[in-house]
């Protein structure tokens, strides 16, 4: 190994150890991504640094948007594990360093859009650090009623979705969000843990009455309850399977293989993410049957 070499590497592992090590704490996290993010723009971008929120430098902002898009009560409590950053795109270029920069910093990155999944993955993780991209200034809806589509960004709610036909149309409309919700008080967990039970006997009663064989669920209705990815390897994928098969059914394989080729270190992931296949390390699309 030439001497060139031996440097190149020792200094790239040391910034990977900086970087990993320094990225214990939220503060921590908060500053290397201050610091990540102008590095991968292409071009300098004097508004990046008001893209990111942290909770000990700029606590009451952070609060108050991590806040706005959260929609179960359940998982607005102290308790509920908080992101080190958020990161609150405005454009295109910003998405794409927020990635890069989770990636280069090892810390987990999940994306809100409306913050609708019952399960809150989308702001909450079984993880130690991770960090929020949060999409909600992302919410053109573009309603073209000659071809009767909409195309909707990711950030918009249902509301605005509705209004922007409305203005358009009185005889069209989209059918969605007709619910049953139940709230309780913050931080009081009897209501909670009776809700949760009275669901879960509700669930239970009716299980007779559902598909069987194979027993599938509706992933929109997220539940954590039919399981959660545990470890990695062979057994992600043996606990992705399980609720993977539930929500998908005959194309859990085809998602299986599409995922081993694109993403196969599973840099993006969730609890319920569709797993890598074990073993696999190909990065190029196989032909999927
Ligand atoms: C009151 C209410 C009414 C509802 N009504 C209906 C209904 O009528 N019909 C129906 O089908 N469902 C309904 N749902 C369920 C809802 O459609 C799902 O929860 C859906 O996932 C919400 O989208 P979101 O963008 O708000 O989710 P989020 O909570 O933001 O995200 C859901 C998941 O997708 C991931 N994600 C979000 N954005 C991105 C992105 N840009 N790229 C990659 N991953 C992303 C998140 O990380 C998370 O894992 C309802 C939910 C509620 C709370």
């Amino acid at each position: 190994m030439s001497s060139l070499m031996f440097y190149s590497l020792a200094f790239f592992l040391c910034s990977c150890f900086t970087l990993s090590n320094g990225a214990s704490d939220p503060n921590s996290i908060y500053k290397s991504f201050l610091q990540c993010l102008p590095a991968q723009s292409s071009k300098p971008d004097p508004s990046i640094s008001t893209i990111v929120y942290g909770s000990v430098t700029n606590s009451s902002s952070y609060t108050a948007v991590l806040q706005a898009y959260i929609k179960n009560s359940r998982l607005n409590t102290t308790s509920t594990p908080k992101p080190a950053v958020i990161i609150t795109p405005t454009k295109e270029s910003h998405v794409q360093a927020a990635v890069l920069c989770a990636r280069k910093l090892g810390v987990q990155i999940k994306i809100r859009s409306g913050g609708h999944d019952y399960e809150g993955i989308s702001y909450i993780s079984s993880e130690k650090n991770f960090v929020v991209l949060d999409m909600f200034n992302f919410r053109t809806v573009n309603v073209n009623i000659a071809t009767e589509t909409a195309v909707v960004e990711g950030g918009a709610q249902l509301g605005e979705l509705y209004y922007r036909i409305w203005e358009k149309s009185k005889v069209h409309g989209f059918p969605a969000g007709i619910q049953y919700s139940v709230n309780w008080n913050e931080g009081d967990p009897k209501p909670e843990q009776n809700y949760l039970n009275q669901s879960r006997v509700l669930y239970k009663f009716m299980t007779e009455y559902v598909s069987k064989n194979p027993r599938g669920a509706f992933l929109n209705y997220r539940d954590l309850d039919i399981g959660v990815m545990k470890g990695t390897g062979k057994s992600g994928y043996n606990s992705g399977k399980v609720y993977g098969e539930k929500y998908f059914m005959g194309n859990f394989d085809r998602l299986a293989k599409v995922k081993t080729a694109v993403d196969p270190g599973n840099f993006f992931r969730n609890e319920q993410s569709i797993p890598v296949i074990p073993g696999s390390k190909s990065r190029k699309m196989t032909t999927l049957n």
